[in-house]
This record gives structure tokens, C-alpha cells and sequence, in this order.
């Protein structure tokens, strides 16, 4: 048994993940084109109409675009937390009450073969989430759209097998983008906005010392990052404390604009 990820596609431009354990294939986020996220499925040889259920993190539209078509298109539950549901029904197009699936987040539950584990995120989202993902021994946790990185995020992810975490921005390219108001820029760099570069570092950090040895960098901004910068921040941080890269932990890349790796997760590997 393995649990098998694949970051479809990450970034403000839209965010879609693949999970799959045993008889059970999900999304976390639809934020793409129906048509898109169906694209990029059949590229990992993924049939849509396999997927056993869509789980929403939040209301905004580079994780919902797609939400409505796919389930519609294919007949797939969508879930998310009541708040989420309330703040997204006018954006999301009609979603047939059968396939509409509502949870609290305070408890865990299952999704078919895959343990769900929801936990509160600091975002300006209704009631977001991330999710902690349960299956084949090995466990897989997103944590990207966090205004800052939380002791209650770091206990819900602490020791996962694999974390996708934020590496929104720089601040300095935020503050120097003429295309962005001041504030928008304030939201970004607030409380409840966006994980900088250097902030995902420092998360990073502490992830290691529970046990976590693989992370991917997710949720880039086009605009105000680079890939090569995040990579450079949190690779630079992590030598600096004396982890060796590589053989400790290794730092992947989630991309914005194109499928990800796939990432095949068994017990003690
Ligand atoms: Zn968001
Ligand atoms: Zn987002």
C-alpha cells in the first residue's frame, strides 16, 4: 500500500491537488478550469470520473474556479467546512444537494480509503482550512494561505510524511509592485494573508525538529516571487541551522502554470 500526491497545480493563479490511497482518488481545491484540472489529470493517467470527492480549503477563487463544473461534469462531492459553504454558494454555481457534503473542522472523518484531518488556518476566509491526509501508513498535509504559521498549524502537521507549505512572496518585490494597491499589499503581508519566503523558512525549521523530512513549496505569487528565490531562502535557512539537504530533508517545488511531480509515500521509506 501507498499513498500517492500529486500537485496538479499551486500558486495564486490557482491550486489543485491529487491524492490517491487504495480504492480512493481526491482534489484537495479545484482553482482551475474544469477543463484544465481534467487535462492535467489524464496527463497522470487519472480518469475524473474516478474521483471520489473534491475537498475545498477556502472560499477564494483560485481554489473553487473549478469546483462546480467538475462536480456537475462527473458527479464528485465537494466538502468544506459550513462557513466556507455559506461565503462560496454564489461562486461556485449549483451544486446538487446530494453532492454537497459539510463538516466541522474540529473533527476527523473519512473520505473512502483516506483519513481527513482538518485544521484552522489564519486566512481572510470565512472558515478555512488545511488538511492533514491519513492513508497507507504515511500521512500528507497542505498548509499554503496562512497569514502566519501557528503553533496549532505546527501540532496538526507535526511529523507528517510530506508537507506542502506556502512560500507566497518576498516582501521587498511586494512592497517595490507598482501593479498592486497599498492595500492589497497590506492584506498580503498581514496577519491573515500570505506566508513570506522567509516565514515558510522559519516553519520549515520547526517542521524538522517533529520529524518531517520532505517539503514542497506551494502557493508561489507570479507577481512577487520567484521559484528560485523561494528555493533559495528556505534551502540557505535550513544549511544555516545545519540540516543537511538531501539526506535530512529535501525541498521540492510545486508549480504554478504545470503538473508537479508524483510523489508515491509508503510506511518507514
Ligand atoms: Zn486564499
Ligand atoms: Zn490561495
Amino acid at each position: 500500500m501507498a499513498m500517492i500526491f500529486c500537485p496538479l497545480y499551486s500558486g495564486s493563479s490557482g491550486n489543485c491537488l491529487f491524492v490517491e490511497n487504495g480504492q480512493t482518488r481526491l482534489l484537495i481545491d479545484a482553482g482551475k478550469p474544469g477543463r484544465t484540472i481534467t487535462t492535467a489529470l489524464e496527463l497522470i493517467g487519472v480518469d475524473p470520473s474516478t474521483l471520489q470527492g473534491i475537498l475545498i480549503t477556502h472560499e477564494h477563487s483560485d481554489h473553487i474556479a473549478g469546483a462546480g463544473v467538475l462536480c456537475r461534469r462527473f458527479g464528485i462531492p465537494v466538502y468544506a467546512t459550513e462557513g466556507t459553504w455559506r461565503a462560496m454558494d454564489g461562486k461556485v454555481g449549483e451544486i446538487p444537494p446530494g453532492l454537497r457534503r459539510a463538516f466541522d473542522k474540529r473533527h476527523d472523518f473519512y473520505l473512502g480509503d483516506v483519513g481527513v484531518a482538518p485544521f484552522a488556518i489564519p486566512h481572510d476566509a470565512a472558515e478555512p482550512v488545511g488538511y492533514r491526509l491519513w492513508g497507507a501508513g504515511v500521512s500528507i498535509a497542505t498548509a499554503t494561505d496562512l497569514g502566519h504559521f501557528t503553533p496549532d498549524i505546527l501540532s496538526a502537521i507535526s511529523g507528517s510524511s510530506l508537507v506542502l507549505l506556502e512560500s507566497n512572496h518576498d516582501p521587498d518585490m511586494l512592497m517595490q509592485n507598482r501593479s498592486y494597491s497599498a492595500q492589497l499589499k497590506r492584506r498580503i503581508l498581514g496577519n491573515k494573508g500570505h506566508l513570506s519566503n522567509e516565514a515558510c523558512a522559519q516553519a520549515i525549521l520547526q517542521l524538522t525538529e517533529t520529524g518531517v523530512h520532505h517539503i514542497i513549496l506551494g502557493h508561489l505569487s507570479g507577481e512577487n516571487n520567484t521559484p528560485e528565490l523561494a528555493l533559495s531562502v528556505s534551502e540557505n535557512r535550513v544549511e544555516e541551522a545545519g540540516i543537511r539537504l538531501g539526506r535530512e530533508l529535501s525541498i521540492d517545488l510545486a508549480w504554478r502554470d504545470r503538473v508537479g511531480g508524483v510523489y508515491t509515500l509508503k510506511e518507514g521509506a
